[in-house]
């Protein structure tokens, strides 16, 4: 398949391509400069233009940002829209986090529809964020599915960076299903809802500051900063973006997967859970780590949400990365980047 992805120089669409271009899909994918498309470049020499290719698209908020990225020769098959910032260092929750994901989301699928006739799949990246109740706290006695959504309002988007960033995924995965239902596209939408989203990264970093925000606390965890207190977990389900990437991509493989909503998870983490795991794989952390008897970073008493991802084990057959695997994985790629 010839397949656009958005935003190739992203923590999940790093492995996004791999997967792709170890399937055989011819890629082009949207980078914000020259120079992010020629570091991908160089991370796969064997790869020639006619499958391995860029656009470059600056900032995905701009109206009509994907007009040329969608046009193509040999013409698109598939696209894959993972570009939305996730950070919460904004000033401005609107022009840096709302208008990026939402805009970004309507402004590719009119560009395909315009432009694009050939796409007959396209898949996003959401996100946990568009279905969890902030409001109902742990909420032990619930279980979480496809069916639950965000009830955050735009009053409350605005309050603060997390609320913003929450709010930024549920108005745009939202935008995306009500475009397929008033503009009957022609094409089929998958959107994937991921929690955290842990494990090795592979796409270009040049520091550990500049590190992707989910990974961040497997990092302060070893640079020890959670030492005298572990950080409190936030939210506790995870998956690991290799399970992540490849969901995205047997999405278009699979025609049983249209238009369909999945919840991408693998089940429950603490941030303790993450600390004992490099406890026990990397003896030289040990004098970062929090104890045992080191306070904080655990499940609520009172338990927590329950989650179910059948829809992504029988549709898409995901068999989940397990957690030690990723943390160790993570952990040796950190170790790459001067950890
Ligand atoms: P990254 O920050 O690594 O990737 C974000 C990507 O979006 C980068 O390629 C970035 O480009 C691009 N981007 C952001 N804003 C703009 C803009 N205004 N114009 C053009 N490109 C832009 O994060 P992740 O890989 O973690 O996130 C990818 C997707 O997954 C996002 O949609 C995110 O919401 C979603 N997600 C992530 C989760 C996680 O735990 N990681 C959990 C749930 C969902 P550049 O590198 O040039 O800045």
């Amino acid at each position: 398949m010839r397949v656009l992805l958005t935003g190739g120089s992203g923590f999940i669409a790093a492995h996004v391509l791999n997967i792709l271009l170890e399937h055989g899909h011819s890629v082009v994918t949207t980078v914000r400069s020259q120079s992010k498309a020629d570091k991908i470049k160089e991370g796969h020499p064997k790869y020639g233009k006619d499958k391995l290719d860029f656009a470059l698209v600056e900032d995905i908020a701009q109206p009509g940002a994907f007009d040329e990225a969608v046009k193509s020769d040999p013409p698109f098959e598939a696209v894959i829209h993972t570009a939305s910032p996730f950070h919460f260092n904004v000033k401005d929750v609107q022009k840096e986090l709302l208008d990026p994901a939402i805009v970004g989301t309507t402004g590719v699928l009119k560009s395909i529809k315009k432009s694009a006739p050939t796409v007959k799949h396209v898949v996003i990246t959401s996100s946990f964020a568009s279905i969890i109740d902030a409001s109902k706290g742990s909420w032990p006695e619930h279980t979480y599915t496809e069916s639950d959504w965000n009830p955050i309002t735009h009053e409350q988007a605005i309050e603060s960076p997390q609320n913003g960033y929450r709010a930024s995924k549920t108005f745009a995965e939202r935008a995306a299903w009500d475009f397929i239902e008033t503009e009957k596209p022609g094409f089929a939408l998958s959107t994937m809802c991921p929690p955290l989203v842990l494990g090795p990264i592979i796409h270009n970093l040049q520091t550990l500051d500049n590190l992707n925000t989910s990974n961040e606390r497997i990092r302060d965890i070893i640079q020890g900063k959670m030492k005298d207190e572990v950080a409190p977990t936030g939210t506790f389900i995870w998956v690991d973006v290799r399970d992540l990437a490849l969901s995205h991509v047997l999405a278009i493989e699979k025609p049983e997967a249209a238009n369909k909503r999945f919840f991408i998870t693998s089940g429950h983490f603490s941030n303790r859970e993450i600390a004992n795991v490099v406890r026990d794989n990397f003896s030289e952390y040990k004098d970062k780590l929090p104890t045992e008897s080191t306070l904080g970073g655990g499940y609520p008493e009172g338990g927590i949400y329950k989650v179910s991802a059948k829809r992504a084990e029988d549709i898409l057959g995901i068999k989940w990365i397990p957690f030690e695997k990723s943390i160790v994985d993570a952990v040796k790629s950190l170790k790459s980047v001067g950890a």
